[in-house]
């Protein structure tokens, strides 16, 4: 008999649960249980508080021009590229991710060093830091401090906001980012998340990309970008969606529906050579 994995999957529209899997990471089976979300998740998700219950810290977009701000997180380029495919079953299958998990305190790290990974790279806005904001989501900062455990100095931000030179052509969003959160590189690019080859990437991890893992939060521009570069796709949910413009949570519920709908339709994510034999990547978080 076949060892059974837990899975985590959540989306905007159900609550979070658990999906079983078989070893195969592509593979779902429909046996589903209720999962204890902590409370505060909750909470944090309409409210924009933190742990003391204040507003999230610092923003840095003051001086950012209503169009520019906007233009980071719609990205149109990400919505044509799945809808101009037709939103058929390939481009479907490049939104779904490997896993999905509420926040990164529910990835083990460990587990994923040691099934071959050797980097991690991250979205920044509603995946580490609220949008906008330079500052680490305090809660995730224990789960962070184990990522870069394990592994050390294979730890970047891969973002359409800081790094990308369109937005942050002299690098110091990026450079005060790097600061906040120490010892997290941000990878400088050229072209907006789903394009792009993952170049920067491979020349920063000094690997294949294959084996980096990405972690974000959007389906149309983190996990397409990731899927068809051949990564590892992680999947969490948003941090805010308070603070995101009003068209961007609609935006955000078009993907999901979108992905919700291909993945009743059977439409698996790309198979990943590192997964084949073990899903055991997913862990309770620390609380
Ligand atoms: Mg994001």
């Amino acid at each position: 008999m076949s060892r059974i994995f837990p899975v985590l999957r959540t989306s905007c529209f159900h609550n979070p649960t658990v999906i079983f899997s078989s070893p195969t990471p592509n593979i779902y089976t429909t046996t589903k249980c209720s999962l204890n979300i902590p409370k505060e998740k909750k909470k944090r998700k309409k409210t924009n508080q933190n742990n003391s219950g204040k507003v999230s810290p610092t923003t840095v977009d003051i001086d950012m021009n209503w169009r520019q701000s906007l233009g980071q997180r719609f990205n149109w380029g990400g919505i044509v590229e799945v809808l101009g495919g037709g939103g058929g079953a390939e481009t479907g299958r490049l939104a779904i991710p490997h896993l999905s998990v509420p926040d990164i305190r529910w990835i083990d790290w460990k587990e994923l060093e040691r099934l071959g990974f050797r980097g991690v790279v991250f979205d920044k806005d509603n995946t580490l830091t609220a949008p906008y904001s330079l500052s680490l989501w305090p809660i995730l900062s224990h789960s962070l401090r184990q990522c870069q455990l394990a592994f050390p100095g294979r730890v970047a931000i891969f973002s359409n906001s800081a790094g990308l030179y369109e937005y942050d052509p002299d690098g110091s969003h990026a450079k005060a980012l790097e600061e906040s959160i120490g010892g997290v590189h941000v990878i400088r690019h050229g072209i907006k998340k789903p394009a792009g080859s993952a170049e920067d990437i491979e020349k920063y991890f000094g690997c294949a990309a294959s084996h980096v893992i990405m972690v974000g939060d959007r389906h149309f521009t983190d996990i397409i970008y990731g899927n068809q570069n051949g990564l590892l796709t992680i999947l969490t949910e948003p941090l805010s969606l308070s603070q995101e413009p009003f068209i961007i949570q609609q935006v955000r519920k078009l993907e999901n529906y979108l992905v919700t709908r291909w993945h009743q339709q059977g439409l698996k994510p790309p198979n990943h050579s590192l997964l084949q034999e073990n899903m055991q990547c997913i862990k309770a978080p620390d609380l």
